[in-house]
């Protein structure tokens, strides 16, 4: 077993929760995430990542595969299709239950999911914005997005786009096993969209129709499921926890008996706290045997295991971790916002607060001017050395403090400023973003001390 360090950052003062708009409003201008289909009026709860928003979700969706995947001896990673056979969804319960009911205002005409308001208001028929009068039945609608497969008419099959990536690990798992010799317990991993006709989409990319997520599914002898159970809850907390800089701002919710699945023993989801409030940003299921009993008796296949040695032949239980990539996208860059009053009374300064792993931009190449042929020539070497190794912007335009500020506010963890000294004793100067602190380095060390700060361990 392979634990995720701790690591400190350097710290970040408690700020206050950042409304939405703001990180909206930075997004766009500095493209990170943009609304698809913005020139045709958009497209209600989907969205588009711009040449920063891309190297974040890289940087994020690498660190999640490092850690679960290549850091770990008994986990291996698949990449399924969006589109199963539609039985899939029978055999999951997505065609029969996958359903929101919703409820709306008949004063302000807001809609709300049942399972969303709070048991006076569902049970008084109560506005929680307005107190007007609720409808009384629900109504409810699936949130399976559904496609057809095939060009001729009447040979078409209706099938749909899958509504949890997952599915295809349990597709999968037999496959997994007969070819790359994994023994339970072991692990499938995968990273992958998933699409949903959500019935309420908003605020910004925490509710989306189309999103990805990052599913564990970690298949275990019955006898041993309390174990792994705790072993990957306690990680995956670890694994949020590195990554932001309000750690009072994560924490555990058990999921209470009315909730639980049939199937479950326990669920726990792990929270962030946002202007939205106390919100789930991954959850930690005890499936038992249901996904792959359902599989079996759904395709006629037999889906149980052999033990090698005890020849012991029973369906593996299963333990689900299972987060999105957007959600963590959102509350990485909420976590990380900050607007820094100027000690001057100047602007205030706008940082993202990012973890050097996830920052898009490792570091910023920046001569201290620009007409001197020897600096920019210096400079432009550096850069093209760091290219091979992280994402490095080259940015000669304007005066040095205007671009410590354009790299503060996307993030970017070190500024590195070549200036006349350089040129006498081949020495720079990083500037780090939080505390703002400078030191004098060596250019021989520069590539070492970037890279330990900015890839994870
Ligand atoms: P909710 O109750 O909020 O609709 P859920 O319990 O149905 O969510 P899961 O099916 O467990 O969510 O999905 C696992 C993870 O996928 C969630 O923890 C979240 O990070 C992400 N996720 C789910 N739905 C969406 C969505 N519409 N937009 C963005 N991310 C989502």
């Amino acid at each position: 077993m392979t634990q995720v360090e701790h690591t400190e950052q350097a710290s970040v003062k408690d700020t206050p929760l950042v409304p939405i708009e703001k990180v909206v409003s930075l997004s766009k201008r500095r493209g990170f995430v943009y609304p698809n289909s913005e020139i045709y009026g958009g497209v209600a709860g989907i969205y588009d990542f711009g040449p920063l928003g891309v190297e974040m979700r890289n940087n994020i969706r690498r660190y999640w595969w490092w850690s679960m995947v290549q850091n770990h001896d008994n986990v291996v990673g698949i990449e399924g299709a969006t589109i199963t056979h539609p039985r899939v969804w029978e055999a999951s319960g997505h065609v029969e239950n996958f359903v929101d009911r919703l409820v709306d205002c008949k004063k302000c005409k807001r809609r709300f999911r049942t399972d969303h308001l709070e048991p006076e208001n569902l049970e008084q028929h109560k506005c929680p914005v307005c107190g007007g009068e609720l409808t009384t039945e629900p109504r409810v609608f699936n949130l399976l997005m559904e496609t057809y497969l095939g060009v001729v008419e009447g040979d078409r099959m209706k099938t749909y786009l899958r509504g949890e990536a997952c599915q295809n690990i349990y597709l999968d798992y037999d496959n997994v096993l007969k070819s790359s010799r994994v023994q339970i317990p072991f692990g499938i991993a995968q990273i992958g969209k998933a699409y949903r006709n959500e019935v309420t989409p908003g605020n910004f990319l925490f509710r989306q129709r189309e999103f990805e997520q990052w599913d564990l599914q970690f298949f275990v002898h019955p006898g041993e499921m309390d174990k792994w159970y705790e072993y990957w809850k306690e990680f995956r907390f670890n694994w949020y926890t590195n990554l932001i800089n309000h750690k009072d701002r994560l924490r555990f919710r058990e999921h209470g008996s009315d909730e639980l699945a049939h199937y479950a023993r326990k669920a726990y989801d792990v929270e962030y706290r946002t202007v939205l409030g106390w919100q789930e940003w991954e959850g930690i299921h005890w499936r038992q045997d249901w996904d792959l009993s359902r599989h079996s008796e759904y395709s006629g296949q037999d889906l149980r295991y052999t033990d090698p040695l005890t020849k012991e032949r029973y369906m593996p239980w299963i333990v689900e971790t299972s987060g999105g990539v957007d959600r963590t996208f959102l509350n990485l860059l909420l976590d990380a916002y900050e607007e820094e009053p100027d000690p001057n009374g100047k602007e205030p300064r706008t940082v993202l607060h990012l973890h050097p792993w996830v920052a898009p931009v490792k570091v910023a190449i920046l001569p201290l001017q620009k007409n001197k042929e020897e600096l920019v020539s210096t400079a432009r070497s550096i850069h093209k050395n760091l290219q091979r190794y992280m994402v490095s912007q080259y940015d000669d335009v304007a005066n040095i403090g205007r671009r410590y500020r354009r790299q503060d506010e996307i993030g970017t963890p070190f500024c590195v400023t070549i200036d006349f000294q350089t040129l006498d004793d081949q020495t720079v100067t990083v500037r780090e973003r939080d505390g703002m602190t400078q030191i004098r380095l060596p250019i021989s060390e520069l590539t070492m001390y970037l890279l330990d700060r900015v890839t994870w361990k």
